[in-house]
C-alpha cells in the first residue's frame, strides 16, 4: 500500500458569509495538527477540497466533512509521494468557478452512478459531453464525447448556445471529480435541454469501477501528479509544463541540462524548449 492517500470530495451547502473566516481558520489548524496536505476552496456555497495524508489522517478528514454534509462523495487514489506541496485553506467567491450566481446547486440533481453511467452509454439517442477544458480532454475522454475546446470552465455556458446539441437527445455529463458538471447541468437546463444527466464522482469515481473501461487515455488531475491512469495511479507518462501548466510528454534537454517533459503546444516554441520559467527567461535575454 503506497504511504500516501487522497482524496477529493465538494459539497454544495450553504455556508454563512460570516462563518467563513472561522471555518477556514479551523480547518487551517485541523490540517497543520495532522501533517495534512491539499487545496480547500471554502464560499458561500460550499466546500471543494483535494488532501493527502497519511490514511488514518485522510479517515479523520472525511469524517470532518461528514460533519459538514452527511452525503458527500469521496474519490480516493494513492501516491507514492505527496501530491502537494503545503496545506492551504482559501475562501472564494465560487468553489468552482462559471461566474454565474444564479447557477447555484442545490441537492442531487440527475446523478447517474458510475454503473448508471455504464448501462446509459449503450443507449441509442444519446450525447456524451466533457465539460473539462480542452487542454484537459486532449489527454483522455470517453470514447465518442463531444470535447467543447474551452480553455475555461466559465466558457462553458457560451459553448452551450454556440454549440446548439439537439434538444431531443439525452445528454450526459461527465467532469473530472463532479462538481464542474453540477453547474454545467443548470447551465444547460437553463438554455432548455430538459434530459440532461451527470457522471457522479466524475471520471475519478468511473475509474474506481471501471478501470479499462469506456474512458480512454488518462485523466488529468490539478496537483503534482498531472495525470492519473487507468488504475488511479499517478502517471508515468505526462510531467506539468513548466511554462503553461498543461500535461506534458515532449522530452527536451534544458541548456541547464536537466531534462524536462513539456507539452506539445509549447514545444512549438523554441525558448520553450528549458526546464522552468527561469531558465527560459535566460535563453529570451541571450536573444535580445
Ligand atoms: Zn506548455
Ligand atoms: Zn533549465
Amino acid at each position: 500500500m503506497p504511504p500516501v492517500s487522497i482524496t477529493s470530495s465538494y459539497a454544495f451547502l450553504p455556508l454563512e458569509e460570516g462563518h467563513l473566516a472561522d471555518l477556514r481558520h479551523e480547518l487551517i489548524r485541523f490540517g497543520q495538527n495532522r501533517g495534512l496536505k491539499g487545496l480547500v476552496l471554502l464560499a458561500t456555497e460550499g466546500i471543494n477540497a483535494t488532501v493527502c495524508g497519511d490514511a488514518d489522517v485522510i479517515a479523520e478528514w472525511k469524517e470532518r466533512m461528514r460533519e459538514l454534509h452527511s452525503d458527500i462523495t469521496f474519490k480516493d487514489s494513492t501516491s507514492e509521494s505527496d501530491v502537494f506541496r503545503r496545506w492551504s485553506v482559501k475562501i472564494k467567491p465560487e468553489i468552482v468557478g462559471i461566474k454565474d450566481a444564479a447557477l447555484r446547486p442545490q441537492g442531487k440533481r440527475r446523478h447517474l452512478t458510475p454503473e448508471e453511467w455504464q448501462d446509459m452509454l449503450t443507449k441509442e439517442n444519446v450525447v456524451i459531453v466533457d465539460a473539462r477544458n480542452e487542454y484537459e480532454v486532449e489527454i483522455g475522454a470517453f470514447r465518442g464525447a463531444v470535447n467543447p475546446g474551452i480553455a475555461a470552465f466559465h466558457e462553458f455556458p457560451q459553448w452551450v448556445d454556440r454549440a446548439q446539441l439537439p434538444k431531443n437527445k439525452t445528454v450526459m455529463m461527465y467532469c473530472t471529480g463532479g462538481i464542474r458538471c453540477e453547474k454545467a447541468l443548470l447551465a444547460m437546463e437553463a438554455r432548455g435541454y430538459e434530459d440532461v444527466y451527470q457522471l457522479e464522482g466524475g471520471i475519478l469515481g468511473y475509474l474506481e469501477r471501471f478501470p479499462e473501461g469506456d474512458f480512454e487515455g488518462e485523466c488529468f488531475v490539478f496537483d503534482h501528479r498531472v495525470a492519473v491512469d487507468q488504475h488511479l495511479h499517478p502517471s508515468l507518462h505526462y510531467g506539468l509544463c513548466p511554462h503553461c501548466g498543461h500535461a506534458g510528454d515532449v522530452l527536451i534537454r534544458c541548456h541547464c541540462t536537466t531534462e524536462q517533459k513539456i507539452c506539445s503546444d509549447c514545444a512549438r516554441t523554441s525558448s520553450c524548449h528549458s526546464c522552468s520559467k527561469r531558465c527560459r527567461n535566460e535563453v529570451l535575454a541571450t536573444r535580445v
